[in-house]
C-alpha cells in the first residue's frame, strides 16, 4: 500500500504581502508547516514569499483568488489538494483584506460593500471550503486578523469597523461551535502596522498616539499568530489578542 504522507499546511489568505507574509515565514520558521500562499493579483510578490518560503526548506503552493468568490476559493484549495494529495489543512490564518477609508457622510455604496465582501464575506467563503477537513480531522486553528477599528471604532472606517467587528463576533460564535472538534478559533487585532495598507496614512502624527511612539511590524504580529499556532495556547479559544503598542480600545 502507499504511504500515507500527513503533510501539515497553512493556507494564509493575503500572504503575498505584509502581515500576511510575515505570518507565512513565521509558521513556516516556528512550526515546519508548508504554506498555501493565497493572493488576490500581485503575483511578483506572491512568487517571491514562496521563493523566502522554500529557503527555510518548507513546501508552498500558489494559489492565486479572490475571497469575495467563493467559486474560486473552492476551485483554488482542489487545486492545491490534486497537487498535494498526502496534505492536510490544519491552520487557516484569514488574513487577506483591504481598506476604502472615509467619512460616512460621504461614503459610496461601492466602498463598503468592497469592504464587506473582502473581510466579512471572504472569512465566510475561506473558512467554510476548510472547515469540514478540519472537524474531520478532530483539530486545527483558525486565526482571523480583526483590527483595533474593529474593538474601538476609527472615524473614517464605519465599513472596515463593522466588517472587523462582525468577524470578532464571528470567531466568538465559531470558536464555541467547534471546541468539541479540538479546533480553536480566535482573532488577533493589530493596531497601526506598517505595511503598504498603511503607507499613504500621516505617519508622525499617528505615532504620536501610540503608548509606544511608533507603528508595529509585521513580524510583531506574526509572533502573536505563531503562540495561537502552537501547543501552548491549545486552551485559548473565541479570544482577541491585541498587538497595538498599547492603544487600547
Ligand atoms: P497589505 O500589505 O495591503 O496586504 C494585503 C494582502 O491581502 C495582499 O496579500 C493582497 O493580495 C491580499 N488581498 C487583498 N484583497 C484580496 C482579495 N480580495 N482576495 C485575496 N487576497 C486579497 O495589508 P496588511 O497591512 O498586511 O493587512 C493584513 C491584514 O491585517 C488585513 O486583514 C488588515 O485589515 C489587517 N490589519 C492591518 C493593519 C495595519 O496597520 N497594516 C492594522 C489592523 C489590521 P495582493 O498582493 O495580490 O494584492
Amino acid at each position: 500500500m502507499a504511504e500515507v504522507n500527513m503533510e501539515k499546511w497553512a493556507l494564509i489568505t493575503g500572504a503575498s504581502r505584509g502581515i500576511g507574509r510575515a505570518i507565512a515565514l513565521e509558521l513556516a520558521r516556528a512550526h515546519q508547516l508548508h504554506i498555501i500562499v493565497n493572493y488576490a493579483s500581485n503575483a511578483d510578490a506572491a512568487r517571491s514569499t514562496a521563493d523566502e518560503l522554500a529557503a527555510l526548506g518548507v513546501r508552498t503552493y500558489l494559489a492565486p483568488f479572490d475571497v469575495r468568490d467563493a467559486q474560486a476559493v473552492t476551485a483554488g484549495i482542489d487545486g492545491w489538494r490534486a497537487a498535494n494529495p498526502g496534505g492536510r489543512i490544519e491552520v487557516l490564518v484569514n488574513n487577506a483584506g483591504v481598506t476604502r477609508d472615509n467619512l460616512m457622510v460621504f461614503m459610496k455604496p461601492e466602498d463598503w460593500h468592497t469592504v464587506i465582501d473582502i473581510h466579512l464575506n471572504g472569512f465566510f467563503n475561506v473558512t467554510t471550503a476548510v472547515l469540514q477537513g478540519l472537524v474531520r480531522q478532530r483539530g486545527g486553528r483558525i486565526i482571523n486578523l480583526v483590527s483595533l477599528s474593529g474593538a474601538k471604532g476609527v472615524a473614517g472606517q464605519t465599513n472596515y469597523s463593522a466588517a472587523k467587528s462582525g468577524i470578532i463576533g464571528a470567531t466568538r460564535s465559531l470558536a464555541q461551535e467547534v471546541a468539541k472538534r479540538g479546533i480553536t478559533v480566535n482573532a488577533v487585532a493589530p493596531g497601526f502596522i506598517t505595511s503598504d495598507m498603511t503607507k499613504d496614512l500621516p505617519v508622525d502624527q499617528l505615532k504620536a498616539l501610540v503608548p509606544m511612539g511608533r507603528f508595529g511590524t509585521p513580524e510583531e504580529v506574526a509572533g502573536v499568530v505563531s503562540f495561537l499556532v502552537s501547543p501552548a495556547a491549545a486552551y485559548i479559544t473565541g479570544e482577541t489578542i491585541h498587538v497595538n503598542g498599547g492603544l487600547h480600545a
